[in-house]
């Protein structure tokens, strides 16, 4: 039985799985054609009126095989003496973002973009109905060290506790808004749009930046220019057209001027306010946090010393180069 245990020296959550044995399939189960090799689909964008579970899809949603999270667990929180566990209920979906087995987000037209980041939107807006889920994390990884190439998908992690990196991220952002009622990113952009020399692109919904302190070269954010807490809030048909566009012209510009490094995305947003534990928690939340994505280029390849980022490139210089080789 999967167990989430708190390390109560840290106050990190640990998922304890003890595995079997892994069966290692040499066919694609994500490709057209191979739907009955996945279980059910969960969601799926069909524009020929096909029929669920079979090809004619542009972007499918289908629960990972292994997965980390299922809803179907009951949700059990239990003291084990001086410590807390937690059954780990939520969801491990996979977002099927092209039917194109070699697609990536450098070569995927536009149109496809903009429907995987639909499908983004439908799959937090219905999981989110669900109170026993405190936080849902989209995440994208291209070339993964030690993964072989693998069917364009963005993973979905929901799961019963807040994410650290979510809990810290909430946690600045509030305290920032505690001292100067407003918002931490609104203020953060706003100098950044001023002072210009990290601004990779700006379009009239979005600013793309790479931060003050950046932990990896190249590492990127992509800020929305109006505030909002909740991605699934805040996609409207133009900023769902920009935000493909913009992923696009990225993408495509690590492609193609930077070697085609590996990365992964990370999109940052509210956790899901109907989960409140505690009276006031979260009270302030809608003004005070701001949803948007990050990008790591080569996490893997981040230096550190004790929990302090190594970056041998000034994130101006990064900017610079990402603002040369941008292609619209
Ligand atoms: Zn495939
Ligand atoms: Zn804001």
């Amino acid at each position: 039985m999967d167990e989430l245990r708190k390390d109560p020296t840290r106050g990190n959550w640990v998922l304890i799985r003890p595995k079997a044995g892994s069966e290692p399939s040499a066919d694609c189960p994500y490709c057209p054609g191979g739907e009955a090799a996945t279980a059910p689909e969960i969601a799926a964008y069909r524009k020929d009126g096909s029929a669920p579970n079979t090809g004619g899809w542009s972007v499918r949603v289908v629960p990972e095989s292994d997965p980390y999270f299922r809803v179907e667990s009951e949700l059990v929180r239990e003291g084990v003496g001086m410590y807390d566990m937690i059954t780990p209920r939520g969801a491990s979906e996979l977002i099927l973002e092209s039917p194109r087995h070699d697609d990536t987000l450098a070569t995927m037209t536009v149109d496809q973009i903009e429907s995987a980041l639909w499908m983004y939107r439908d799959r937090l807006v219905d999981l989110k109905r669900d109170g026993q889920i405190r936080d849902i994390l989209i995440s994208r990884r291209h070339k993964k060290p030690g993964v072989a190439p693998h069917h364009p998908y963005s993973r979905l992690t929901a799961i019963p506790i807040v994410f650290a990196a979510t809990r810290r991220e909430l946690r600045e952002a509030r305290e920032y808004y505690q001292y100067k009622r407003r918002c931490l990113y609104c203020d953060l952009m706003r100098q950044e749009i001023a002072a210009g020399e990290r601004i990779v692109k700006l379009t009239p919904a979005f600013a793309v930046i790479v931060p003050y302190a950046a932990r990896t070269p190249l590492e990127t954010w992509i800020l929305p220019r109006r505030h909002s807490c909740s991605y699934e809030d805040a996609l409207t048909a133009e900023a769902a057209a920009e935000l493909a566009a913009l992923y696009r012209s990225y993408f495509r510009a690590l492609a193609e001027r930077f070697g085609d490094p590996g990365y992964e995305i990370q999109m940052h947003n509210a956790p899901n306010l109907r989960s409140r534990i505690l009276q006031g928690e979260w009270a302030t939340l809608r003004d005070d946090y701001h949803w948007h994505i990050e990008i790591q280029v080569e996490p893997e390849r981040a230096n550190r010393v004790g929990g302090i980022y190594v970056t041998e490139k000034a994130p101006e210089d990064s900017a610079a180069e990402l603002r040369k080789a941008w292609v619209d």
